[in-house]
């Protein structure tokens, strides 16, 4: 039961809270300053043949003498926005005014364009999501209307996305207090986490936020507690979709066995996607920025200030949310949304991570690890 409940510690919230008032004090700055790496006419690239977007041009890397350097760039013709798109302004992850452009396992890019080029396949992928009520909500009554509404907003968003895959089986505990969490779960013969625990997946002093394979359970009770000081920040906005995620992870490949089992997916993946989905459906429902959520876990993580092999994030103490959602990135601008949920899919059918993660991405895994380790250095990973 353990190992398939996905559940922050609190010690985790407690640190992304920090990462968090990090990232507030450099937004200011951020905003008025070129995008870091950034491409120039002229500055050195490090690939012959490899071009990057920035600034509405295309850039190539070609060969001047000895060196190697970004060309003079094609400008890219801005297109008309459609009818449609006028009337109805999409996200901004949608509808980037430049088409950008990213080449598969590059290892030299703006980090921007991976961004932005892995948001687009996961929209194009999902196509015109019609919301689904189909699950089952058990309410803790104390929760507002008002957070009810966009919780439930983005579940059912979350749950018609997947629908294929979910097939209304999930269920999903809403409440404001651990003392409700475990009296709703045992009264309904379910349970998250540790199944001796008082609370599920939580010891009770913070939010909790976990998932099993066809249970998610969301507790806010820092926000709901008396006098609280907590708010709705992007990493609580993005949570109900975080762990929705985990149950299409799930559905898909089934309950993720322990770090000795051949069949293992490793907690980069695991949470890193969930990561990365959260943020993306904070960003399409509006309710904040998937870059303030990518600022708050990856670049302004002061965790990956020192630089440890992606391969070993594999547990919660080292921190795999961030990491793990660049290497999501990577991963979906290279291969596309729908390869990327079939790592799940061939993990379950070729009974080994490895060769599941072969055949759904056309590389071998130490190659892809190979290859993210030659690219980090464009993805503002804890780079600030
Ligand atoms: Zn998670």
């Amino acid at each position: 039961m353990q190992t398939n409940t996905i559940g922050l510690s609190s010690l985790l919230v407690m640190k992304k809270m920090r990462v968090f008032a990090v990232a507030l004090i450099f937004l200011g700055t951020l905003i008025t300053q070129p995008a870091i790496g950034a491409v120039k006419s002229g500055s050195s690239c490090t690939k012959a043949g490899i071009k990057s977007v920035s600034a509405g041009k295309t850039y190539t890397c070609v060969k001047s003498g000895k060196k190697l350097v970004w060309n003079k760039g094609v400008a890219i013709p801005v297109a008309k926005p459609s009818p449609a798109a006028s009337a109805a302004p999409a996200p901004s992850a949608s509808a980037g005014p430049a088409k950008v452009s990213f080449n598969p396992w590059a290892s030299s890019f703006v980090t921007e364009d991976m961004t932005l080029t892995a948001i687009a396949s996961t929209s194009k992928y999902l196509g015109d999501v019609k919301p689904s009520s189909a699950y089952k909500l058990v309410l803790d009554p104390a929760i507002t209307d008002s957070d009810r509404a966009w919780i439930t907003k983005m579940l059912d968003y979350t749950n018609g996305a997947f629908t294929d895959v979910l097939q209304g089986r999930i269920t999903v505990y809403l409440g404001t207090t651990h003392t409700w969490s475990a009296t709703a779960m045992r009264a309904a013969g379910q349970w998250v986490g540790d199944p001796n625990g008082t609370y599920p997946c939580s010891d009770g002093t913070r939010d909790a936020y976990c998932a099993g394979e066809d249970v998610a359970l969301m507790i806010y009770s820092d926000i709901y507690k008396p006098n609280s000081n907590y708010r709705w920040d992007v990493g609580r906005r993005s949570t109900p979709a975080h762990e929705l995620f985990h149950n299409v992870q799930f559905t898909l490949g089934g309950r993720n066995l322990g770090p000795e089992d051949p069949a293992h997916i490793p907690r980069w993946l695991m949470e890193g996607s969930a990561n990365y989905f959260g943020y993306y459906m904070v960003e399409k429902l509006g309710l904040d920025t998937y870059s303030n959520g990518r600022g708050q876990q990856v670049t302004f993580n002061r965790a990956y200030k020192s630089v440890v092999p992606l391969a070993q994030y594999d547990d919660f103490a080292s921190d795999p949310y961030g990491i793990g959602q660049a290497a999501t990135e990577y991963l979906i601008a290279s291969i596309g949304f729908e390869n990327f949920l079939n790592i799940w899919k061939f993990t379950k059918s070729e009974g080994t991570f490895a060769k599941g993660f072969a055949k759904a991405t056309g590389i071998e895994l130490n190659d892809f690890y190979t290859k993210f380790e030659a690219a980090r250095g464009s993805m503002k990973i804890g780079s600030l």
